[in-house]
Parts: structure tokens; C-alpha cells; sequence
């Protein structure tokens, strides 16, 4: 599986396109579609995966989905997001209107990606992390040295301390490729997180 990752928009949002067999995953589409469609090159994309539904992970969902006429996933308590125009910064200022399928927590095989969705509340009610291959795609949940804020429209900080107790249950080998900023390892934030956690 091959990596693609690329900070897009205002907030610098990391989108990240995952590559395997000629057929990709396209990972928070924040802005920009026209990078995105450069980032897939002439893989055949197959979905798109929603770490969450703040603006800056979703801007550019629209137009990537239509472009590729493919289905998005994002989990249900975060579909309200994607029609709260009023809560996003005027640059965002743009009506959704794809229709995400619901993600569930488990295993969801998209083409031959296998996907594990954990569902991380917290930083938003529906945030998730993704799990494929070694990788935690971990959105605005955690980050390294850092975990998502919670002084957001649905956001519920101890909800986020129990979903950042239970990434520490997760395989300490997977590498954190987070919503914003580099990838790290479970096992070098484990320290950070155990504090954040008490
Ligand atoms: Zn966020
Ligand atoms: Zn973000």
C-alpha cells in the first residue's frame, strides 16, 4: 500500500490518498479537490473515508465524490456537520450535499482495502479512527504530542479521554498518521497520552 499525504486549505488539514492494487482511498478531501485528483493520479478511487465532519476534512467532498462518482463514509453522529454552514469560517462557506453512507464500528472492506473503524467520540460525537494496514489515520483524535480540542459544537471531553484510553489499547505498533501536522507511533505517544489520560 502506497502513502500519498499532502496538508490542504486554511487549516492545513492532511488528506491522504492510499494506493493498492490500482485502486485508492481518498482520506479527509479538506480543499482543493484540483491536489486531490493529482494526488490519485491514475489510480481508480473507490471511496472517500471521513475521519469526521469538520469543515476543514470534508471542503472539497463534493467535489471529489461527483468528479469520480464514488461514495463517502462518515459515521452518523457527525452528518449534522456537514450542513451547519453557519458554524465554519466564511472561506468554507459551501452547501454539502453528498449523502455519506453511516460507518460502523468494525471491519469494512472497501476493494482491497480492509478497514477496521474505530469509533473515537470526543473532539467530535462521530470522529473515528481508521486502522488499514499498520496505519491509525487518526483525524483530529490525536496527533503527535498533542490530542484533538474539545470546545467544539459537539464536542465532549470525556468522551476523548475515554477513546484516547482506548487507542492506547491498540497495537503500540501502529504508526499515527494524524488530521493535522507529521505521523508518529502509538508507541511514542504512548508517554503524552498516559499523562493526557491520568
Ligand atoms: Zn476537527
Ligand atoms: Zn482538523
Amino acid at each position: 500500500m502506497n502513502i500519498i499525504k499532502r496538508p490542504l486549505g486554511l487549516y492545513k488539514a492532511n488528506c491522504y490518498v492510499l494506493v493498492k492494487e490500482g485502486k485508492s482511498l481518498i482520506i479527509d478531501p479538506g480543499f482543493h479537490s484540483k491536489h486531490i485528483i493529482e494526488m490519485v493520479g491514475d489510480s481508480e478511487p473507490i471511496a472517500v473515508l471521513l475521519t469526521h465532519g469538520h469543515c476543514d476534512h470534508v471542503s472539497a467532498l463534493d467535489e471529489v465524490c461527483e468528479h469520480y462518482n464514488i461514495p463517502a463514509y462518515l459515521h452518523p453522529l457527525d452528518q449534522e456537520l456537514l450542513q451547519l454552514i453557519r458554524r465554519r469560517p466564511s472561506v468554507y462557506k459551501k452547501k454539502m450535499y453528498t449523502n455519506c453512507n453511516d460507518l460502523v464500528t468494525g471491519k469494512l472492506q472497501l476493494g482491497p482495502f480492509e478497514v477496521i473503524v474505530h469509533h473515537t467520540p470526543g473532539h467530535s460525537a462521530g470522529s473515528v479512527c481508521f486502522e488499514i494496514e499498520g496505519h491509525l489515520f487518526s483525524g483530529d483524535t490525536v496527533f503527535k504530542q498533542n490530542v484533538g480540542n474539545t470546545d467544539n459544537y459537539n464536542s465532549n471531553p470525556e468522551d476523548l479521554i475515554t477513546s484516547l484510553k482506548y487507542i492506547l489499547t491498540l497495537s503500540k505498533d501502529l504508526i499515527i498518521d494524524p488530521g493535522h501536522k507529521e505521523s508518529t507511533t502509538l508507541k511514542d505517544e504512548e508517554e503524552f497520552i498516559k499523562n493526557i489520560v491520568g
